[in-house]
């Protein structure tokens, strides 16, 4: 398989998930995806990204709350 963004070459990984929305904001650990060695794309299998999605949703109490420092840039 292929990247499809750059056609780059995928390398089997294990990732974080990260998912963001204006005041919500989760991790997900040890993903399996592909990722892209020339972009740093991932790219999820569809029964990956539908487990993602089911945990995004908050489904499934998570193992640990962190709490996440916001910043202003300027
Ligand atoms: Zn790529």
């Amino acid at each position: 398989m292929k990247c499809v963004f750059c056609g780059g070459k995928l390398e089997k990984k294990i990732v974080t998930f990260s998912y963001g929305e204006e005041n919500k904001y989760l991790l997900i650990k040890d993903v399996p995806a592909e990722v892209c060695k020339s972009c740093g794309e991932k790219i999820y299998t569809p029964e990956v990204s539908e487990k993602l999605l089911e945990l995004a949703k908050e489904k499934i109490k998570p193992s640990k709350t962190v709490e996440v420092p916001v910043y202003e840039f300027v």
